[in-house]
């Protein structure tokens, strides 16, 4: 027994949070499934001027599952969706499911390179993407097990209650790539074969660096999905006369589970929006009245700096969550002052299913005084989190430590890696790799990182990742890659490099040789340039000196 097991955050929770929740459904389908009944004409997607209803969601990703079995999609097979935030992404999901199968979010920003590597990893059967996704998706699908490949336009859903995706003609594509329109026209009124999900099949297989090595597949189960789901629901008191404004992108499990999820439960119109734009997305609230969203906080830091958002447009919120990267204390009163709405703190990582800590809605964050973090709130119900030393033992309140979190949100593993599950997770305890305290109440800091991981405005950058490329370029001897604060986006990615004898090149052609290969928000914004590289007697760099504040930058 510690102060963990007595649980002290619960004195944190508002009233009517309860202190145990177990999931309400055995999966994630069956979820959708119910309220799909309860509620066949409420809208669940809205997009442009088009709508869907959840009869329609239910037909029409019914089609689209029918289909994908009639061309070899299996049970347990992996479904690759490289979609930006469209009403595609959704149908995608719920036909995955239906088909018995799990989905892979994949960042669309991906090049080719890292989107192979997620393929090749997952050996997805099949892959989703929009027409403009379609070049970098054929260049990265051969040579992985991906057999199909699904293409769809981003403009199927402009006309309001006639989304194109029941009417577009066939369209045939010369290159053996399916048409996603087309695909559910052939099928409609098909019927795939009912599956019934089990707790711990795997909903979602998002990519994360996790705490250490390269990207790994995030075993995220229908009951973790079911159960955030369902936190969110009732932390955040949410309910069908609530619109969601899905802000973070659907491929991050802030999207997945925040505003897909929630939405489906709900169930709730998901208001969705291609991807962020200030205005674009101020608009949208505005227009459909959205009451809730969750998303990185440089969405309302650029909310807070656009002169052209002004109160009205976000007036029809009652709910504001932050999520994925620290929150600035400045950042919450500028956007209160201008807005009149309090951003309430949420933590949680890929592997903990979206969020294991938040701020009770009636409650704001308290702030640490040593280090100015705002909290990021308590536990969410029948989830224990420890702060424990190197020792591995539970530290007293007040003490730094490393998070571990044990809870129904925890993901089964990673992919295919037995190894890193067991370093990760063993009994189920997860090493978040955060290092923060808990204070008497049973309010949750963080004050630092574990790992190596960059957080560039909750996009997450491995630096081995980057070293990876800088490796290839001719002139490269060594290369090491490290977070750097940025105004913008909290941290953004650095790199130190040394040249082979002989060679050399300048910081610009390092920095566009990483633009081409890297996903926009990975490649280093700055590049310097050293005669060697700081290393331990056995060789190994030393990233920690790089960093600032380390030797190297002293
Ligand atoms: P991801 O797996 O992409 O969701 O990233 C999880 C990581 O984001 C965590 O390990 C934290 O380092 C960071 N993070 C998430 N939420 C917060 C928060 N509210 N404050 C500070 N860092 C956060």
């Amino acid at each position: 027994m510690s102060a963990y097991d007595e649980r002290p955050w619960l004195s944190g929770y508002d009233e009517g949070m309860p202190a145990e929740m177990t999931p309400e459904y055995a999966s994630a389908l069956e979820m959708f499934r119910a309220a799909a009944r309860r509620s066949p004409d409420a809208p669940v997607l809205k997009y442009f001027d088009g709508r869907i209803t959840m009869a329609e969601l239910d037909e029409v990703s019914d089609a689209f599952a029918a289909a994908l079995l009639a061309r070899g999609f299996a049970a347990g097979d992996r479904l690759a969706l490289f979609l930006q935030n469209v009403p595609q992404f959704v149908i995608a999901t719920v036909a995955a499911w239906k088909a018995g199968g799990i989905v892979v979010p994949i960042n669309p920003m991906y090049r080719e390179r890292e989107l192979a590597t997620v393929l090749t990893d997952c050996g997805a059967k099949a892959v989703v993407c929009l027409e403009n996704g379609h070049p970098v998706v054929s260049a990265a699908v051969p040579g992985t097990a991906a057999e199909l490949v699904v293409s769809t336009s981003e403009l199927e859903y402009q006309t309001r209650n006639d989304p194109r995706i029941f009417s577009s003609p066939p369209r045939v594509r010369p290159d053996g790539t399916l048409d996603m329109a087309t695909l559910i026209a052939e099928h409609r009124g098909g019927r795939p074969p009912e599956v019934r999900l089990q707790p711990d099949d795997i909903a979602f297989l998002p990519y994360t660096s996790g705490t250490t090595g390269p990207p790994k597949g995030s075993m995220n189960t229908h009951r973790n999905v079911v159960f955030n789901a369902q936190v969110y629901r009732d932390w955040m008191r949410l309910g069908p006369n609530d619109t969601v404004y899905g802000v973070a992108p659907l491929f991050h499990i802030t999207g997945l589970i925040g505003h897909l999820s929630l939405a489906l439960l709900l169930p709730a119109p998901l208001v969705l929006t291609y991807r962020f734009e200030p205005l674009v997305a101020a608009e949208a609230i505005q227009e459909h009245q959205a009451t809730f969203t969750i998303g990185a906080i440089t969405v309302f830091i650029a909310w807070t700096n656009t002169a052209q958002v002004c109160k009205e447009d976000l007036s029809s919120l009652r709910v504001v969550y932050s999520g994925g990267a620290p929150l600035p204390n400045a950042a919450v009163e500028a956007f209160e002052k201008k807005f009149g709405h309090y951003i309430h703190n949420g933590y949680g990582l890929t592997e903990t299913t979206s969020p294991s800590h938040a701020v009770p809605l009636t409650k704001t964050a308290p702030v640490d005084p040593d280090s100015g973090a705002v909290s990021v709130g308590v536990p969410a119900p029948s989830t224990v989190v420890r702060v424990v030393g190197e020792d591995g033992r539970d530290l007293p309140p007040g003490e730094i430590g490393e998070i571990v979190t044990e809870g129904p949100q925890v993901a089964a593993g990673y992919w295919n890696n037995p190894e890193e599950t067991a370093n990760a997770m063993p009994g189920g305890r997860f090493h978040t790799g955060d290092v923060g305290f808990m204070d008497e109440q049973g309010w949750f800091y963080l004050v630092d990182r574990k790992k190596d991981q960059i957080n560039a405005a909750g996009y997450k950058v491995w630096p081995r990742e980057v070293e990876d490329v800088l490796y290839e370029h001719p002139a490269v001897r060594e290369a090491a890659v490290v977070g750097v604060a940025d105004r913008y986006r909290g941290e953004t990615v650095k790199a130190f490099v040394s040249f082979k004898p002989g060679a050399s090149a300048t910081e610009e052609e390092v920095i566009e040789f990483c633009r081409q290969r890297l996903a926009a928000y990975k490649y280093p914004r700055q590049v310097e340039i050293l005669d060697d590289l700081p290393k331990t007697v056995t060789g190994k760099i030393l990233r920690r000196e790089l960093r600032p504040g380390g030797a190297v930058n002293q």
